[in-house]
């Protein structure tokens, strides 16, 4: 099955043999009825499973090329899930620019439980290896990054997680598995912030994981029962929903992407402009190797350089929204430093260039003559 084909009936057969309806029915319930105890078709407690969940489980494992889908209450308690893997004195190396939320759960909870945490600019994956050593368990990548969009090479990455026997994790959710799918690409794992493209309409919170391997499915499905961070039904439903138009959105969003990039590259009033699509991206070529297209994720500075420059912006802006996340089908603006990314420390995030005059737009997809005439004002 080819990936558009993949995201409407991927996993999805026989999802209601009672009457036949073509989206899974929204199962909305806690427990199932046995026949004799322990007499069920599959399904005893909604925490553990439920029909609903598990056809997005398998829809998820299906667009990335994985085998076993499972799906959280947001994106960070899928990372939660991840982490759980792991025993005080455990290392763990990440890519340092991150999403902001990554970075808190990293360092204000689990470093307070015994893991220890190496933040790495990867777009040198030869630099990772410095890093290791025998406490040394896994790698976290995102990429592109979160906000600056450099690209972090999955399958050089991978080269090194295999070599010293390692987790490879990727946080897929800039990209989705249309224009990206690590798991093909080496890794052991792939989460996403259902959140954003996956769902696609800003109005659910949801995470997942995707794995191959069945003992570390085994693993993950044990930490997800017993810490119970599930999502329920109707949000199950919600992103079910989203992915099944997720390749016609991302098309969107990148043809989009590209027009507004390019209209901002040449606008004076704009320093510099991050976007992986750029041929003069220092990460360009990776970026054409990996990924199929250069999605809607766009960074740029003002001219001027300062916060109340980037804030007056924002602030203009009408038809992009100033909002927190990404990937919906509507337009956003954020403001990284005081926003996303504001609980990381100042000197942690201007090293990673997230500086005071950086904004993020997630370009919806909208047409783009107005979003360009939007972008035209604010700057004015
Ligand atoms: C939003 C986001 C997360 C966290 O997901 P939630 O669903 O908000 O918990 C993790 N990684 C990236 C790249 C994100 O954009």
């Amino acid at each position: 099955m080819k990936f558009n084909t993949k995201t409407i009936h991927g996993g999805q057969h026989n999802i209601d043999p009672a009457y036949g309806s073509v989206m899974p029915p929204i199962y909305q319930t806690s427990t199932y009825s046995q026949t004799t105890p322990g007499g069920h078709k599959g399904f005893e407690y909604s925490r553990s499973a439920n029909p609903t969940r598990t056809a997005l489980e398998n829809s998820l494992a299906s667009i990335e090329n994985g085998k076993f889908g499972l799906a959280f209450g947001s994106g960070l308690a899928a990372i939660d899930a991840v982490l759980k893997l792991f025993k005080p004195g455990d290392e763990i190396i990440s890519t340092s620019d991150l999403y902001g939320g990554s970075y808190r759960l990293f360092t204000k909870i689990f470093e307070g439980l015994g893991l220890k945490f190496h933040f790495v600019g990867m777009e040198e994956s030869g630099k990772i290896e410095e890093f290791i050593n025998e406490n040394t368990k896994m790698i976290w990548v995102e990429t592109p990054t979160n906000p600056m969009m450099s690209i972090i090479d999955i399958e050089a990455v991978s080269k090194i997680s295999k070599k010293h026997k390692l987790l490879l994790a990727v946080d897929n959710t800039f990209a989705t598995a249309y224009l990206q799918q690590p798991l093909d690409l080496g890794a052991d794992i792939v989460m996403h912030s259902a959140t954003k493209y996956l769902g696609g309409h800003s109005d659910v919170v949801l995470g997942s994981l995707v794995v191959i391997d069945k003992e570390l499915a085994d693993k993950l499905y044990f930490i997800q029962n017993a810490s119970g961070a599930i999502c329920g039904p109707m949000d199950s439903f919600l992103v079910l929903r989203g992915i099944k138009t997720l390749h016609i959105r991302m098309q969107r969003h990148c043809e989009n992407g590209e027009k507004i990039a390019r209209f901002l590259k040449t606008h004076p009033k704009v320093a510099k402009v991050y976007w992986p699509g750029f041929e003069d991206h220092p990460n360009h070529e990776i970026a054409k190797k990996q990924m199929s297209g250069f999605g809607g994720m766009i960074s740029f500075t003002t001219l001027e350089g300062t916060l109340e420059s980037a804030v007056k912006v924002v602030e203009k802006l009408k038809v992009f929204t100033l909002a927190e996340s990404l990937g919906g089908v509507e337009s956003l603006a954020g403001h990284p430093a005081s926003m996303t990314h504001a609980s990381i420390p100042v000197e942690e995030r201007e090293k990673t260039g997230v500086v005071d005059s950086l904004i993020r737009l997630s370009v919806g997809i909208e047409d783009d003559e107005d979003l360009i005439d939007d972008l035209k004002q604010a700057l004015g």
